[in-house]
């Protein structure tokens, strides 16, 4: 891995017209830019990531990712990440925008194919409208089928587009336009139709998705002296809740409701309880491959809504805490999960505080 991948986050987008900046919106539980990172960072493609921006952001755990400050215009800020990595000896340079949020991951596996012959890899699409050229008072019909949009992710070979860069004082609105006016050589490929650019709050509704639904339910016996899990939260109680693994029912709910919504089978399928193995687990054990089977197949969790039915403990009690316990391991918002706590007139196994029960509804989006 000797690639770096650039992301332009400095820009106003006065278009945009909101209070938060455009690159921040956030899109199906997260802001604009992390899109681009998680793609970037699931293509293994590469060894540093760098975030160019005038705003304060958290900085990310990891490591190679980098966050630099932006210039006034696209183009300086451009400059500014390439100086930066100058002496980082990248072979590769990958620069995209923030506001394209929906590449995917195929693309920047096949620009970086290219980029082994060319010095240069840029994605475009071509256009339906009716162009024409206005110099003046003079007015030219433009070829739609000669006319190109340039997309980003562009790639490019580090020292090229390095000495092509910091050579340039124009205004320019991506790299591909520095390689034409210096007369090099772009090996162009088909871009995506979805992956067009944000720029009012109008382009947010021509993301194309599809919701699913899922349901779970799960019950556990209560059992003295035994350590109670709910939400992966430990709840100080007389009893816990029996089970192969640690009875967490809010959990295992959590991930049936997940397996029916992606229609792939149900807890038993991944965790048999006649394995020694998953012998005493804890459920946040469980909970983990599930998410990320989930993100692999680009899907995220729109929202969850948690029946918890109980006579004891109370949970308007620990209902905060269980939420955030919940929202931490699912990297989810608080927003995104409501419980709610039911009693069942002290009936059956439930009402005599002999067991808990809990079911959930979750709905996921697919981006595919
Ligand atoms: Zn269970």
């Amino acid at each position: 891995m000797s690639d770096c991948f650039i992301l332009l986050a400095a820009g106003k987008g006065k278009r945009f017209k909101s209070k938060t900046l455009k690159q921040f919106h956030i899109i199906n539980g997260k802001p604009l830019i992390y899109h681009s990172i998680e793609k970037a960072i699931k293509s293994k493609i590469f060894k540093e990531i760098i975030i160019v921006t005038n705003s304060k952001i958290k900085k990310p755990k990891q490591k190679f990712i980098k966050i630099i400050k932006g210039g006034s215009e696209r183009y300086k800020s451009s400059q500014k990440a390439l100086e930066y990595i100058r002496n980082k000896k990248f072979r590769n340079v990958f620069i995209h925008d923030a506001a394209r949020p929906y590449f995917t991951v195929q693309l920047l596996k096949k620009l970086k194919k290219l980029l082994v012959n060319n010095k240069a890899v840029i994605p475009y699409i071509n256009t339906d409208h009716s162009v024409k050229y206005k110099n003046g008072s003079n007015l030219t019909n433009l070829k739609r089928e000669n006319l190109i949009l340039t997309q980003t992710p562009q790639c490019f070979d580090f020292k090229t587009l390095y000495k092509l860069s910091s050579d340039n004082k124009n205004y320019i609105t991506d790299e591909a336009t520095l390689f034409i006016e210096n007369n090099q050589k772009i090996k162009f490929i088909k871009g995506e139709e979805n992956n067009y650019k944000i720029t009012t709050k109008r382009d947010l509704d021509k993301i194309k998705s599809k919701t699913f639904y899922g349901i779970g339910f799960d019950i556990h016996k209560l059992e003295k002296n035994k350590k109670l899990y709910l939400g992966g939260l430990h709840i100080p109680y007389h009893s816990g809740l029996k089970g192969h693994s640690d009875g967490d029912v809010i959990l295992h709910a959590i991930i049936d409701a997940l397996l029916g919504a992606t229609a792939k089978k149900d807890i038993g399928a991944y965790f048999p309880d006649d394995k020694k193995k998953f012998k005493n687990i804890r459920s946040t054990k469980m909970l983990k491959p599930i998410l990320i089977n989930l993100s692999k197949s680009n899907f995220e969790i729109n929202n969850l809504d948690i029946n918890l039915i109980c006579e004891q403990p109370k949970v308007s009690r620990y209902r905060d805490k269980i939420i955030k316990s919940l929202s931490k391991l699912i990297s989810l918002n608080r927003s995104q999960i409501n419980l709610k706590g039911k009693t069942v007139e002290k009936l059956g196994l439930i009402g005599k505080e002999k067991a808990i029960a809990c079911e959930v509804i979750a709905s996921v989006i697919n981006h595919d």
